[in-house]
């Protein structure tokens, strides 16, 4: 089997790029992208404003309180669905095996490419140039890989306008100096279970009993984690891969009693995946409403639509009747979520894009201890900076 050539590629706080790109005075300044001021998140921010410790799904409140000098601006999904589109678009052009994670981010397997456009890192640099010009600046970062899992991870490495090339054969050697939490599958839980076992690096992990691991994790996550961790992942690029949701939910600061405080915060979010929807070309079959209690238990409810849902109206009804098939008399709640689901492209709209999720967190990173590391094991040739 020849090895496959996939590269990840992620464009640089995305919605934050796309608001300096068209209001120029913003340029070199803290610019958070976020809701509404006391009960939005930071959905992303400029790097500037990541400077002050501003990351993306943190709460505005907390955002405002690391720097309140950042300049707010709200979301503008018409624009950066456009600006995705000729992303998308660019990619494309490089190889019809495309898959989009979000808006802002995608997989390629341009095994095949290569014959016609060159080896996998001259691919990276011209797509990475084209991207620029077409959007009319905007960035992206790319990791280069055998597998999907070692190339999102490259890409991650040296953002923005990165391109990170973990050479065939040494997956295991590159991912060895990097934390555990990058491993698919570890969140916070995992990774405490994994740190209180003294693993602290994915190459720990590496060398790690199996035996003990799966006392730790079960057999299939010890499995799950032992392949991973060595840079074994033979899930192939699947362009038909679909938006499986379509979200939007908040956290109270307080908790909220009854259901009829709930409304107002699910007509927001009715309209925010309605906007959603449409700025992707997409509708929804079904309906889910989450609610979590103050003690944390979740209830969520479903329901299908005969017709094709798109507009907040619309969302907002069937969640309304929802709400009143959940018992929520005299009980506390933290939070409410409101997500579309059976999605289906919405023909009626030209160059529709399959996807939309919330920015994805893009935790800065250091060019600092890891990529040192890796440098120095493997001298400069493994990492190469875009336009280095
Ligand atoms: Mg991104």
């Amino acid at each position: 089997m020849t090895a496959r050539t996939i590269l990840h590629l992620d464009m640089d706080a995305f919605y934050a790029s796309v608001e300096v790109r068209d209001q120029p005075d913003l340029r070199g300044k803290p610019v958070i992208v976020g809701g509404h001021p006391t009960r939005g998140v930071v959905l992303t921010c400029t790097y500037e404003a990541r400077k002050f410790g501003v990351r993306s799904a943190m709460s505005m409140v907390e955002a405002r309180q690391r720097c309140p000098q950042a300049i707010v601006v709200p979301p503008r999904g018409e624009a950066y669905a456009e600006a995705s589109r000729v992303v998308f678009a660019t990619m494309r052009a490089v190889t019809p095996l495309v898959e989009g994670l979000s808006l802002d981010e995608a997989f390629l397997d341009v095994t095949a490419s290569r014959a016609m456009f060159g080896d996998p890192e001259t691919i990276a640099r011209r797509l990475k140039a084209q991207i620029r010009e077409a959007t009319s600046g905007l960035t992206a970062s790319v990791g280069i890989a055998s597998c999907k899992f070692v190339a999102k991870v490259a890409s991650d490495l040296n953002k923005p306008d990165g391109l990170v090339v973990c050479p065939v054969g040494l997956e295991a050697a590159f991912l060895s100096p990097l934390g555990i939490e990058r491993l698919w599958g570890v969140g916070p839980k995992t990774a405490e279970v994994l740190h209180r076992a003294g693993l602290e690096t994915i190459g720990d992990l590496q060398r790690a009993d199996f035996d003990a691991l799966a006392r730790a994790l079960g057999a299939r996550g010890a499995h799950h984690l032992s392949r991973l961790a060595v840079g074994d992942d033979d899930r192939a690029v699947d362009p038909s891969h679909e938006a499986k949701s379509v979200g939007s939910e908040s956290t109270f600061d307080r908790d909220l009693v009854g259901p009829d405080p709930l409304r107002e915060p699910i007509l927001r979010h009715c309209e925010e995946v309605a906007r959603r929807l449409r700025g992707d070309h997409l509708r929804a079959r079904a309906l889910v409403l989450k609610v979590k209690r103050s003690d944390h238990s979740l209830i969520t409810r479903r329901s299908t639509s005969p017709t094709p849902l798109t507009e907040a109206g619309e969302l907002y009804a069937l969640a309304i009747e929802l709400l009143g098939r959940i018992p929520l008399e005299r009980v506390r709640t933290r939070l409410v979520g409101v997500s579309a689901t059976a999605l289906e492209p919405d023909h009626e709209s030209e160059g529709a894009q399959q996807e939309l999720f919330a920015e994805r967190n893009e935790r800065p990173r250091a060019l600092g201890a890891v990529l040192d590391a890796i440098e120095e094991r493997f001298g400069r040739d493994v990492i190469r900076r875009a336009g280095g």
